[in-house]
């Protein structure tokens, strides 16, 4: 194989990957030649007809290993673009998805109301809002990338995940403080009120997780595994949400589509109102919210009961 170029590389590690059952073989062998030749898919048709230096090869060689073993491309690039930001990712957070780019989309839309309702230098300014299971920090760095007047917390259970988090938001943002990142579980150490209370949780039934793609499973099962149902750490959310809301506040949650009407019931029973199902680009339902109605509803201090 002396003297290959890249266009010969391509379509050899292409067709590998296409016989190892890999569903876009030359989307991930384009972009993992691309990260090492330092090429976008555009560049790389230009470059078609160069020959690779044997250095070149080989790591291309070790990338193709490591995706044809079950590693995702965006472990292997240890980045994943969202929102048109590259986030740091590793096998401490799941790699944000393109369905999650549904959830900052909501948000915005509600945050751009809402901001018009109560302008700058307004009663309720700034809004506020609050990311709960953070992960690699892609809801939570976006939204105030896109809108830097927020004032963005965001929790996460995992230590390394908030690593992570901290480090993308400090990339991304210039600045450490862009994001207060909250570790703890769920509201545990939440103080204040929010606009807006936000998450993408654990949502898979914890009998499907063997059926996902090896690349998922491989992910950390506790940003994946909902319980029996799925929901297991929705229930909660839904009921400790309107304890941190402002009045007109909204809980927005990405869920599997098959999950909103039972999450639609939740959310009725919990007392939510204007309850709205978003769907993602492939027209799914994948993010749904509702409005707490009444004002915050505050523990009695006494009792403990909401
Ligand atoms: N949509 C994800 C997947 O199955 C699930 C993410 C989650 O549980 N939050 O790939």
């Amino acid at each position: 194989m002396a003297g290959i170029t890249a266009g010969e590389a391509l379509k050899a590690g292409a067709a590998l990957l296409r016989s190892a059952g890999i569903d876009t073989p030359f989307l991930d062998a384009s972009l993992l030649l691309g990260e090492i030749l330092r090429l976008d898919r555009a560049g790389l048709i230009l470059a078609e007809g160069t020959p690779l230096s044997p250095e070149t090869r080989s790591l291309f060689d070790q990338s193709l290993k490591r995706r044809l073993s079950g590693e995702c491309v965006a472990w292997i690039l240890g980045r994943r673009e969202f929102r048109g930001l590259d986030f740091i990712v590793g096998p401490q957070v799941l790699v944000p998805r393109p369905d999650t780019e549904t959830l900052v989309e909501a948000a915005l839309e509600f945050i751009d109301l809402r901001g018009a309702k109560f302008p700058e230098g307004g009663l309720l300014a700034p809004l506020s809002v609050l990311e709960i299971g953070t992960g690699s920090g892609a809801v939570a760095v976006s939204l105030k990338a896109e809108r830097p007047a927020l004032m963005v917390s965001a929790s996460d259970i995992s230590p390394p995940a908030l690593d992570l988090a901290r480090s993308n938001a400090q990339r991304l943002l210039g600045k450490a403080d862009g994001v207060n990142f909250i570790s703890g579980s769920l509201f545990d150490g939440i103080a204040g009120f929010f606009d807006l209370v936000l998450s993408n949780p654990p949502y898979v039934p914890t009998a499907l997780l063997e059926t996902l793609a090896p690349e998922v499973r491989r992910e950390p099962r506790i940003a994946l595994d909902g319980g029996s149902d799925g929901l297991d750490l929705i229930r909660p959310i839904i009921a400790g949400a309107p304890e941190h809301l402002r009045p007109g506040g909204m809980l927005l949650l990405e869920a599997d589509p098959g999950q909103m009407p039972a999450i639609a019931a939740l959310l009725t029973r919990q007392g939510y109102r204007n309850i709205r199902v978003f769907q993602d680009l492939s027209g799914r339902d994948r993010v749904i919210g509702g409005i707490p109605s009444g004002g915050p509803r505050q523990k009695n201090a006494v009792t403990g009961i909401l």
